[in-house]
């Protein structure tokens, strides 16, 4: 029964989600479990506790898209006005339900006797489906017609909405016509190296023709692509997911480092493994961030060799070898002595490869030539060293995760590039 769906419009309710009290986690609840169904979030609104907007924004949803669900305001206090609101939408009366009622004072028999005030959770709009809430008091509601389209009522307690959405909510859509069948299928591909600017000036509109959508995603230490296509079975998004994908990395090349949840440091691992390299670190500004990733993963002693965390200058000397003079007249973040930490790193450990780091983190500590955010960084590969300088901005932490991440970015381009 009921229309066919094509989308659903969410709409939350509460002063405490306006105010910013309470994070609206319940809409993202709502959309991941809509999503698996095949229907999409059209769009979400969020009202304060004041009956005339919630009709208002009910109302309007309803225009533009056939289907709501509100979240929040259905509880027996006078703030919780959902239930009038959609009642008069709908141009229902509310309705005691001696069901309700009765199920509402069994619940409270054991806590004792029921207050008057929650009389109001047993008054429905007119012809609404209830949903029973086992984790509450509220029941979930729905009303429907056929010119307005349907409106589903959730309470806002997430543990108690969640129950009564996958229990109830969702096989009381599925079985409608336009939700079966259609699911989303996504393929991420992730980044490092390249501003979200660069990567859209490259894209242009190159995947504007294919069927899916496209979510620019920045992480703090790199860019992912999200692609999301919707279809009946894999094998058709399959299609539209793997010629976006190919493009991709034909447009970006070598800043692509893998897909999904690929982390950079396995990959760079990976990497050491399928040539027998063992790595070792030299970290300054990273202090450690850079030989913690790298060891995330079990099996990591087949590439690892250690490192050193040497953040003072005497540590730089005593335990790398970096000449004093090098510091003297370059300083401690600077090309040269990113270069003699790595190649002190490789002599003091025998590995063929090495990560050095060696930055400004902030906040205090930076100057005109080298603001904070400075950071070069080194890399040998077989006695060949590789040096870049970068600037990474934000925070003292953002910083220090961007450096790190760009180190291990380095080897990973050093060990490809010299493949070729
Ligand atoms: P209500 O159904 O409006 O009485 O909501 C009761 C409680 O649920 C609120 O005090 C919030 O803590 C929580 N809540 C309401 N709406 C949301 C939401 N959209 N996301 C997460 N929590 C919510
Ligand atoms: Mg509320």
């Amino acid at each position: 029964m009921g229309r066919e769906l094509r989308g659903v419009e969410i709409v939350a309710i509460g002063d405490e989600l306006l105010s910013g009290a309470t994070l609206d986690s319940n809409a993202a609840t709502i959309a991941g479990r809509l999503e698996s169904l095949g229907l999409r979030v059209l769009r979400k609104t969020t009202v304060p506790d004041a009956e005339a907007q919630i009709e208002e924004a009910v109302r309007s949803a309803l225009a533009r898209s056939g289907a709501v669900i509100t979240t929040g305001g259905l509880g027996p206090t006078r703030d919780d006005v959902t239930r009038a609101a959609v009642a008069g939408v709908f141009g229902r009366g509310l309705e005691f339900r001696e069901d309700l009622w009765r199920a509402l004072e069994a619940r409270w028999t054991r806590l004792g006797r029921i207050p008057e005030t929650n009389r109001v959770q047993a008054e429905v709009p007119a012809g609404a489906e209830v949903f029973p809430n086992r984790r509450g008091t509220a029941p979930g509601l729905a009303v429907e017609d056929d010119s307005l389209g349907l409106c589903v009522m959730l309470p806002g307690p997430p543990h108690e909405m969640e129950a009564i959405l996958s229990e109830q909510v969702v096989p009381y859509l599925e079985g409608r016509t336009g939700v079966r069948g259609r699911r989303s299928f996504r393929r991420t591909l992730r980044t490092v190296g390249i501003a979200e600017s660069a990567i859209a000036e490259r894209l242009g509109n190159r995947l504007d023709d294919l069927p899916l959508d496209v979510a620019h995603l920045p992480e703090i230490d790199g860019n992912d692509i999200r692609m999301t296509a919707w279809a009946a079975d894999e094998s058709d998004a399959a299609a539209a997911l793997d010629e976006a994908v190919s493009r991709l990395r034909e447009l970006l090349g070598v800043h692509v480092y893998g897909e999904g949840e690929a982390d950079l440091a396995q990959v760079v691992g990976d990497l050491l493994r399928g040539r027998g390299l063992k790595v070792g670190v030299a970290e300054s500004c990273t202090a450690g961030l850079i030989g913690k990733r790298l060891t995330e993963s079990p099996g990591s002693s087949d590439y690892f060799w250690g490192g050193m965390i040497v953040y003072d200058d005497r540590a730089k000397v005593e335990l790398l070898g970096v000449l004093e003079q090098t510091l003297q007249r370059h300083g401690a973040v600077s090309e040269q002595v990113a270069r003699e930490m790595a190649v002190g790193v490789c002599r003091r450990s025998g590995a063929e490869t090495a990560i050095a780091v060696t930055g400004i983190a902030g906040p205090a500590g930076g100057s005109e030539d080298k603001p904070v955010g400075t950071v070069w960084l080194a890399v040998m590969v077989r006695e060949v060293a590789v040096t870049e300088r970068r600037f990474y901005p934000g925070t003292r932490d953002m910083v220090r995760a961007r450096a790190a991440q760009g180190g291990l970015d380095l080897l990973r381009r050093t060990l490809l590039e010299e493949l070729r």
